[in-house]
């Protein structure tokens, strides 16, 4: 059996390659951070992280990883309902709903985990989910799992969220799901809409909170504090893997009952192990930090707003954000990769996205800013960016 199920692997390994879409994976030999150093031995500057908060190697967070590697050991060895519950894990549940302004909150390993077991515990046949169409693959997964009727609006399209909401007045209950900030734009949802059309058409509404938190806001508490919807909003996911020390772990944050509800029957949450006590202990010092201080959101918005003031005055095309996600346009698939090659000569580590990952001509390459990065790191690839951009013709 295994020679014909090998040969059809290898066809289409090869089928993957030969369209340009195999993934390769860019070795790194350091922490990560603003500035790592690669297998080759080469020193680059990264803006391809979800480091939003340059936390990664943050000393706070690994001494307190340490200080719980020690007093707690390494591994839980089982699921939180059985005996996988410190009084960490109670704790970091607590500080997430504190930050978040809302009720309570349970853990995942992931996010992806989060989103996969939010839907199916809370709706049936009868009920209905309402979801971007740019929304992760995580939660599109999830609702694949939950026999809910679907229904979908193109990206932030509130006309066509609203015929949605119309045509979904039959089922018993409605929710609206939407990412917080969406990963190749880097565009907020529009969640002061969302959230009216919600009470006009009664519905719930959903936001994944993973590329936002800690990012958007002035406070980095994401979308619900830029609109003004702080405890407003029934159902948060987010994750511990991006600005929030980037190592693992996902949460759902919301209404109390929702949270119980999930904790009874969540399938990755019952069938799946704890996060680890040190993973439990970094994250309660993250958020006293983010509590103690603002000085990393305010790094971190100053450094975009300098990044994108920059590479306008330069001349690129960059998408509107308000997030510190930048989308530098080159429309052209080829000539994204180009570009990040060449970036990468200059010790600039960033990727060019194409097609299917972005629409048909839409090419870009998506440069993530951090409060990791300084002044210098900024302008050096602002200097690359634009001594690349005139060779290859993008600006002039
Ligand atoms: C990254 C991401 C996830 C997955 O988070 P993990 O904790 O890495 O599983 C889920 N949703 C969105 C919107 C994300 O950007």
């Amino acid at each position: 059996m295994y020679t014909d199920f090998q040969s059809y692997l290898q066809t289409t390994l090869k089928e993957i390659e030969e369209a340009g879409l195999y993934k390769n994976e860019r070795v790194i030999v350091s922490p990560q951070r603003a500035a790592i150093k690669v297998s080759t031995g080469k020193d680059v500057l990264n803006f391809c992280a979800n480091n939003y908060l340059g936390l990664s190697d943050n000393q706070e967070l690994i001494d307190a990883a340490k200080k719980a590697l020690d007093e707690r050991g390494f591994g839980m060895s089982s699921v939180r309902f059985i005996c996988g519950t410190q009084d960490l894990h109670k704790e970091l549940e607590q500080k997430i709903a504190e930050f978040f302004g809302t009720e309570d909150t349970i853990l995942y390993a992931a996010c992806f985990d989060a989103n996969g077991g939010v839907f199916e515990p809370l709706f049936t046949e009868e009920d209905a989910i309402i979801s971007d169409a740019l929304n992760h693959a995580s939660i599109i997964d999830g609702v694949r799992l939950c026999k809910a009727k679907r229904y979908r609006y193109s990206n932030a399209n509130m006309e066509e969220l609203e015929e949605c909401l119309k045509q979904a007045q039959a089922q018993r209950y409605r929710v609206i799901v939407t990412d917080g900030v969406f990963s190749m734009d880097g565009n907020v949802c529009p969640l002061d809409k969302i959230h009216a059309l919600a009470e006009k058409y009664n519905a719930m509404v959903m936001v994944d909170e993973s590329h936002s938190a800690g990012v958007v806001g002035q406070t980095g508490r994401g979308t619900t504090e830029l609109h003004n919807l702080r405890g407003k909003i029934e159902i948060i996911t987010g994750t511990l893997g991006k600005a929030f020390g980037g190592a693992i772990g996902g949460f759902t944050t919301g209404k109390k009952e929702i949270i119980a509800m999930l904790r009874q029957r969540s399938r990755p949450y019952l069938f799946s192990n704890s996060i680890p006590p040190m993973v439990a202990a970094a994250g309660c010092a993250m958020f006293d930090m983010m509590a103690r201080t603002n000085e990393l959101q305010d790094k971190l918005h100053a450094n975009t707003e300098y990044f994108v003031a920059q590479m306008k005055a330069a001349g690129f095309d960059i998408k509107p954000t308000q997030s510190a996600i930048c989308a530098v346009m080159l429309y052209d698939a080829k000539l994204s990769q180009q570009m990040a090659e060449k970036l990468l000569d200059e010790g600039i580590y960033v990727v060019g996205f194409y097609y299917p990952v972005v629409p048909k001509d839409q090419a870009r390459i998506r440069v993530q800013i951090s409060a990791g990065h300084e002044r210098e790191h900024l302008d050096k690839a602002i200097a690359a960016f634009t001594k690349i951009g005139k060779e290859l013709g993008v600006i002039k």
